[in-house]
């Protein structure tokens, strides 16, 4: 599984796809943090069509394991060593799969498996956290919302992810004589700012062109900095509709109106629990992907060479329930490596195509056993990757 793939392509193929616009013979190294329980098993299946389409379109993906989260505590001592950080910061992308499970969980353990994302987020300066929320309409019944409120829903989040009040000083506790007393501090430059508002105006461009900026300007200093700097950053991007908005505001409209949306950014903490709430409209956890970009995306962008790379990875966890049965969902992995495609490597065909056999997949009724009804036989998790490896090889 681990091999390097040289592929090559008939020049009448080559010419086909010139025509086409496609980026052609490109070589990329990545890699594969898959981690503990379904981690490893979805990611395996993302390689595989990734795969197809580097023989499809005549790239070359040399794909590099790393050891993380529990069993990297297990073999090594620590949730991410030097090795494997090494490894990361030699790559031009990295594919996550997930890391916990009951065997680390002891809440006494003085390292714990999670450790590895922090470590990475902080490492690689992955600062703009993309959630793609779509609603596919073979799967609208697993949804806990009506299905009237979910047509045509399909937006992005952008949560900031490496400021704000999960980072800034000062953060501690302390006792006095008049109790215990904790504070975090919730603080943005200018910057920060910046470039995570970048990243939605860019995105909005190749969508909809339409932005929501979410923000407590009626309590918050760093709110009201944030509403200024989007306003300023919006003059560049007059083809974007930028709206503000109250972040309790956009909770009640991601629940009653979610397809007012198209791209949402906002502040780490207020972003960490909208994604969330906006992840469960989708219905399956099996189906939600996510991309930590170190860069601005650009359209047209091609693949930027030096930099840290950018990281990509379902938002499920590893799932210990199911871990090893072979039937875990693997279409959230794919979608990850799919966006990995899109903004790492420039290849918004590939990206397309892979896209487009998931939909075929589940619009020929094919499901896993998550999003299978009673009287459907779910498909094995590598039965879906050779399925999808096929139609996108073709
Ligand atoms: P989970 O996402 O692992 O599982 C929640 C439920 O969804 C389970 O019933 C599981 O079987 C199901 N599920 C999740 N992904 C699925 C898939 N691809 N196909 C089919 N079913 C799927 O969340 P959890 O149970 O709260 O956490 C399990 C472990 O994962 C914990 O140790 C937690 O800390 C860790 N976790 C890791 C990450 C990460 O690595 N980014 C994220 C969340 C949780």
């Amino acid at each position: 599984m681990w091999e390097t793939h040289r592929y090559r392509v008939s020049s009448r193929l080559k010419s086909k796809l010139v025509q086409e616009g496609a980026v052609l013979g490109m070589e990329a190294r990545i890699a594969v943090l898959g981690g503990d329980g379904i981690g490893p098993e979805v990611t395996a299946e993302s390689i595989k069509v990734v795969d197809a389409i580097g023989r499809r379109y005549g790239h070359r993906f040399d794909w590099v394991p790393g050891l993380v989260g529990g069993r990297s505590i297990d073999e090594r001592g620590t949730a991410i060593d030097s090795d494997t950080l090494n490894l990361v910061l030699g790559s031009d992308a990295v594919l996550f799969g997930a890391v916990g499970g009951p065997k680390w969980d002891d809440p006494l353990a003085k390292v714990r498996p999670e450790d590895g994302i922090l470590k990475l987020r902080k490492t690689l300066g992955l600062f703009a956290n993309l959630r793609p929320v779509k609603v596919y309409p073979q799967l609208i019944d697993s949804s806990p919302l009506r299905a009237d409120r979910l047509e045509g829903v399909d937006f992005v989040i952008i949560r900031e992810l490496t400021g704000g009040l999960y980072f800034g000083k000062p953060k501690r506790r302390w006792e006095n004589t008049r109790g215990r007393r904790a504070v975090d501090t919730l603080s943005y430059t200018e910057k920060e700012i910046q470039r995570v508002v970048r990243v939605g105006f860019e995105l909005a461009r190749m969508r909809r062109k339409r932005l929501h900026s979410l923000d407590k300007m009626n309590v918050m200093e760093t709110s009201r900095l944030w509403r200024e700097v989007a306003t300023e950053v919006g003059h560049e991007y007059p083809d974007v509709e930028l709206i503000h908005m109250l972040a309790d505001n956009a909770a009640m409209q991601i629940v009653t109106n979610p397809n007012i949306f198209d791209v949402i950014v906002t502040e780490n903490t207020f972003g960490d629990i909208l994604s969330d709430e906006a992840a469960v409209i989708g219905g399956s956890m099996g189906m939600l992907p996510s991309a930590s970009l170190t860069s601005i995306p650009k359209l047209n962008g091609r693949r930027r060479r030096g930099g840290k790379p950018s990281l990509y990875e379902p938002i499920h966890g590893s799932a210990p329930d199911i871990a090893g049965r072979g039937i875990a969902n693997p279409l959230a992995s794919m979608l990850s490596a799919a966006m990995m495609l899109r903004w790492s490597f420039g290849l918004h065909k590939e990206a397309n195509a892979l896209e487009g056999a998931i939909d075929g997949f589940l619009a020929e009724g094919y499901r896993t056993a998550d999003i299978a009804s009673n009287d459907q036989v779910p498909v094995q998790t590598a039965k879906v990757g050779d399925m999808i490896a096929a139609q996108v090889g073709d």
